[in-house]
């Protein structure tokens, strides 16, 4: 074609940056944090699957009847003929998980970003958001063609000035992660609620990876701070600890209404596969009977921490099974990983644009099926290579 050249050229530039992507293919996974690249058996620090719910009998289970009674795809868009009695169910037990009145289902969690924020806000308003929010919020927000204003990570003292700053506007949305999906830390909730309420801001939640993570009983950061009648708009995902793909909104019974009438990602997508939904009720409902699966979550991630320290590495101000280790430079990172991987474990580099420059990192991330042996073997791994000192392992700004 003829832009291939020009496109070529920005590739050879990726490539040379040590910033070209390539997915690595998965054959075969019988367990949740096993799977088989090229033939070859690998221990999954990676995944997103904290509670290693992907493999659970049960889910499995939910998905294959669903499919069975109602076919594998919803056939159209929700207010098509694509929601199903599943959907809805999801919803309900979504809502009563974030004891709020409502809940809403997206296509993925992408999708409810980038159809929440355009939904709330347009020209004339403004989006506040943490330097460190997922792309799917950013994204959102220049959907939105609202103004947006970026506050350093966690510094709520500039957040306050902003809001000091910048009046006149019409509504005005603090937008955050839950859990940052990268550093692993928890957004300081209390303080960023208590501007909202003192500036009449619009509050909206992330909760991706505080989803069946963080909380009581998994519930989420609103429930971990016990703040769950001051945030307006809790987001959070069917894709990582629930098992499946899927994000939804959850609030006030008027705000999801508003959501069904408005939000483009939700009218304009088919509405999720019935195994999927079918498949994250399932999750969701063990989560529910069975807290203690992510207490073997936690337990895991204090035992890993605790070695890392032990072996003077350090994981930066994480506080969540989301361990980042910063090695900097680009390089670095990536021959760390590639010992990993040598090793037999899967980790894989983190690099800009999806973390800022020179704090490129190994991100792993513990799961409640990890037992005590595959997190000593990582250990050893890391160790061995002297991973702490093969770039500059420092704690991130
Ligand atoms: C993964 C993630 C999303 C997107 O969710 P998907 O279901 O994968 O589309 C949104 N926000 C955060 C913070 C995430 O980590």
């Amino acid at each position: 074609m003829k832009i291939d050249p020009e496109l070529s050229e920005e590739l050879s530039r990726l490539e040379k940056e040590g910033l070209y992507r390539r997915a690595r293919v998965i054959e075969e996974q019988s367990l949740s944090h096993r799977i088989k690249i090229e033939g070859r058996e690998f221990l999954l620090f990676c995944s997103n699957n904290y509670l290693g719910l992907t493999h659970h009998p049960r889910v499995r289970e939910a998905a294959k009847e669903a499919i069975e009674r109602f076919g594998t795809g919803s056939g159209a868009s929700p207010l098509i003929s694509g929601t199903y009695r599943l959907h809805r169910e999801l919803e309900e037990e979504i809502a009563a998980f974030k004891g709020v009145e409502a809940a809403l289902l997206f296509p993925s969690g992408y999708a409810a970003n980038t159809g929440i924020i355009p939904s709330l806000v347009g020209k004339g308003d403004l989006v506040l958001l943490d330097k460190l929010n997922h792309a799917s919020l950013i994204d959102g927000a220049k959907l939105s063609g609202a103004g947006f204003r970026v506050y350093p990570h966690r510094e709520v003292e500039a957040l306050e000035e902003i809001l000091l700053k910048e009046r006149g506007y019409g509504r005005r949305l603090i937008v955050t992660d839950g859990v940052f999906s990268m550093d692993g830390d928890i957004a300081p909730l209390p303080e960023i609620a208590k501007l909202a309420e003192r500036y009449d801001c619009l509050l909206m939640v992330d909760d991706a990876h505080a989803t069946g993570v963080i909380g009581q009983g998994g519930r989420g950061t609103a429930s971990h701070f016990g703040l769950e009648d001051k945030i307006d708009i809790q987001m959070g995902t069917l894709s990582k600890a629930l098992a499946g793909a899927g994000g939804f909104a959850a609030g006030s019974k008027t705000l999801i209404e508003y959501l069904r009438n408005k939000a483009r990602s939700y009218i304009y997508s088919t509405a999720l596969p019935l195994g999927t939904a079918a498949s994250a009720l399932a999750a969701l409902r063990i989560i529910r009977e069975q807290p203690d699966i992510i207490e073997r979550l936690w337990e895991n991630t204090n035992y890993f921490r605790q070695q890392l320290t032990g072996a003077g590495l350090n994981s930066g101000k994480s506080e969540t099974p989301i361990i980042p280790l910063i090695l900097g430079e680009v390089q670095a990172t990536l021959k760390a990983a590639a010992r990993l991987y040598q090793d037999g474990i899967l980790v894989l580099p983190i690099r800009p644009p999806s973390v800022p420059r020179g704090k490129s990192r190994l991100r792993l991330t513990l799961m409640a099926t990890h037992s005590k042996e595959d997190i000593d073997l990582v250990m050893g791994s890391l160790v061995s290579h002297k991973m702490g000192r093969l770039g500059n392992t420092r704690v991130p700004d």
